[in-house]
């Protein structure tokens, strides 16, 4: 499946946009760009089942963007809950880190400072 980067539609089939113009030395130049059926830009990228929801994404993608969504808004909800405190704290843990890197790890990491 293809996903147009723009409108977010995915398509098993791109449209084809035939155009042709007039280069430089007065020849005519034909050109084929595969672009999207729904809005006709070309900026298409190939579509991948998200691994929560199976709803497409674009290959380069770790979730949909309804799954983005998702975790932003539950994400803003941890943050609602914590203390001024926690939240400090929270900047200082992951401060320069990855959420994936493994907080609980090595002594010299900021965790253990915390
Ligand atoms: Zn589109
Ligand atoms: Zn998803």
């Amino acid at each position: 499946m293809i996903r147009c980067k723009v409108c977010g539609g995915v398509f098993a089939q791109p449209a084809e946009e035939k155009s042709s113009f007039v280069d430089g030395g007065g020849r005519r130049v034909r050109e084929r760009a595969l672009c999207c059926p729904l809005c006709g830009e070309r900026d298409l990228e190939r579509a991948v089942p998200c691994p929560l929801c199976q709803g497409w994404m674009g290959s380069g993608d770790l979730l949909c963007p309804h799954c983005r969504r998702d975790l932003r808004f539950r994400f803003c909800g941890f943050l609602e809950e914590l203390t001024t405190e926690e939240r400090e704290a929270l900047d200082q843990l992951v401060e320069g880190q990855s959420l994936t890197d493994d907080f609980t790890g090595e002594e010299s990491r900021t965790w253990s400072a915390v």
